[in-house]
């Protein structure tokens, strides 16, 4: 009799369970995998997933949701493929990836999700930051109001560059981009600008000696290296400048100044082209998706110049886009000028014909930095632009004639004398004060009689004089920012010295023409 009453119980509580079951499995904070492959892994569930959500798969893997649709969710790997296989369960983590930010990155290699890969043991940082973060407001951005130096003679002369600027380095491959990019990381030493260089698609042995380079100039103290290599899966290539752009704002938002280089976008939007042709996003223009230009826009607008409120701190942005014999009208190059603040265009004629760095003085344009220009230099150079245009448009009319007046055969001496002064050998950024003095030279006329080759051993001479003398000018210039009358005459009467000297000892070389 007590037996069946205690069966009737039992059954009554497992009714009663049973009743209280609902049929329904919690999809909304966990998925299952459909599908992997490609570093890309379709999910059923996550339901109240985000866009941009760091999603965790088995054995500490890592996605980040870039689909949402009706049934799935499409999810970019970082981690190896091979460890998440169909089935395996994964999760929201309700954050968005982030990188590890700090002084204690200086002078290290990272991946795009800032792991060292230089091999010099873990980073010891105590800040993160998320990789993709709103671009500061217009009332906490203020003008762009001091000079970047390049210390390339061409640029800081002719297309100023400002703290907080954009500007585009365009060129077809192998014109001197990176060149570029590199003489003014190692031309920030000593006047306390940060300097961040996120390489992307590009290969390891290009990055090693990128690397090396900056650490013979000692750039390298100062400097953080973002690199997702060509070897890399599209989803880290991706994420690579938004996370140097975190770590780039660290120091940002302590107020100090920022450089960052991004070499370069156009393999940054190939990247992002192989990411959602793999996650079957309809293709759009040149099969690009249809919001490759916010990704760019996103990234760039970024950089700026903080009020004072904010501390006033700044991050320069010298991003790279690689042209296709010249042709800057392009998708990808169109889309990045138009965000940019201005373009260094890079002629590869002039580069192959020993022009370098072959700016094109004509298709560059600095919209923004003339305001940050130092006075000095931009009353040396106000007259450098037009000149050389005077000179390549005599150029192309002398080739048709033999018989030249001497107007136009003076344009075009003059012409030749600044072209070759403003050439530059790699590594060899120059201070404020001696890219004044070469330029106040060149543009005096004094140089006009001097055979073209000759022109920089005659420019080493005067360096080699001014710097001999007692009282340093290029000290004062650098320091109070002025080049009066009293030492230009000094500068010339020194190169008049000079000219009369070389003329005794090899008159056949010098003053032929
Ligand atoms: P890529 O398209 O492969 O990235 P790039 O446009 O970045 O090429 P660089 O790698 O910077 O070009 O330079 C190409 C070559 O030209 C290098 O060998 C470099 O040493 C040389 N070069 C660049 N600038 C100068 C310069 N001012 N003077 C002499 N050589 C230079
Ligand atoms: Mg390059």
């Amino acid at each position: 009799m007590s037996d069946n009453k205690n069966l009737n119980s039992l059954s009554e509580i497992i009714k009663d369970e049973l009743n209280k079951y609902e049929h329904k499995i919690d999809t909304s904070n966990v998925g299952q995998v459909v599908s992997v492959g490609d570093c890309i892994a379709t999910i059923y569930g996550l339901d109240n997933a985000m866009y941009g959500e760091l999603i965790e798969f088995p054995n500490e893997n890592f996605g980040m949701v870039m689909n949402i649709e009706e049934e799935s969710i499409g999810c970019a790997l970082f981690g190896s493929v091979i460890n998440i296989k169909e089935g395996d369960t994964c999760q929201r983590t309700g954050r968005v990836v982030s990188v590890p930010v700090g002084d204690a990155l200086l002078g290290r290699v990272v991946n795009s999700l800032g792991q060292p890969i230089d091999g010099r043991g873990e980073i010891k940082a105590t800040d993160y930051r998320p990789a993709e973060m709103p671009a500061p407001q217009i009332m906490d951005r203020q003008s762009v109001n001091e000079p970047l130096e390049t210390g390339i003679k061409a640029i800081d002369s002719m297309i100023p560059i400002g703290k907080g600027q954009r500007e585009l380095i365009i060129g077809d491959r192998q014109t001197g981009k990176t060149a570029l990019a590199i003489d003014t990381i190692i031309n920030q030493k000593g006047k306390d600008v940060i300097c961040v260089y996120c390489s992307i698609g590009q290969k390891n042995s290009s990055l090693a000696q990128i690397v090396d380079r900056l650490k013979r100039f000692d750039a390298l103290d100062y400097t953080v290296i973002v690199n997702a290599s060509a070897a890399e899966p599209a989803p880290m290539q991706y994420l690579a400048p938004y996370s140097a752009t975190s770590i780039a704002e660290y120091w940002e938002h302590q107020g100090k100044d920022v450089l960052i280089v991004y070499d370069d976008l156009s393999k940054h939007a190939v990247a992002y082209r192989t990411l959602l042709l793999l996650l079957r996003r309809s293709p759009g223009r040149e099969a690009y998706p249809g919001d490759i230009f916010y990704i760019h826009s996103r990234l760039l607008e970024r950089s700026c110049r903080l009020c004072d409120e904010l501390k006033g701190g700044s991050i320069t942005a010298l991003p790279i886009v690689e042209t296709q014999a010249g042709d800057i009208s392009a998708y990808i190059p169109t889309n990045i000028i138009s965000i940019t603040d201005g373009q260094l265009f890079l002629n590869s004629d002039m580069f192959n014909s020993g022009q370098r760095p072959a700016i094109d003085s004509g298709l560059s344009v600095s919209r923004v930095g003339s305001a940050a220009q130092y006075k000095v230099m931009k009353k040396v150079s106000k007259d450098l632009r037009m000149e050389l245009a005077n000179y390549h448009e005599m150029l192309d009319f002398s080739r048709f004639g033999s018989d030249l007046d001497k107007g136009t055969q003076k344009i075009l001496t003059h012409g030749a004398v600044l072209l070759e002064t403003l050439k530059q050998r790699q590594y060899m950024p120059l201070s404020l004060a001696q890219e004044v003095v070469d330029i106040y030279v060149a543009q005096s006329g004094e140089l006009d009689d001097i055979r073209v080759e000759k022109i920089h051993d005659v420019l080493k001479l005067l360096d080699n004089s001014i710097v001999s003398k007692p009282n340093n000018i290029y000290e004062k210039i650098n320091t109070t920012k002025e080049f009066n009358d009293e030492d230009k005459k000094f500068v010339i009467t020194l190169l008049k010295t000079i000219k009369s000297t070389i003329k005794d000892e090899n008159k056949k070389e010098i003053n032929e023409e």
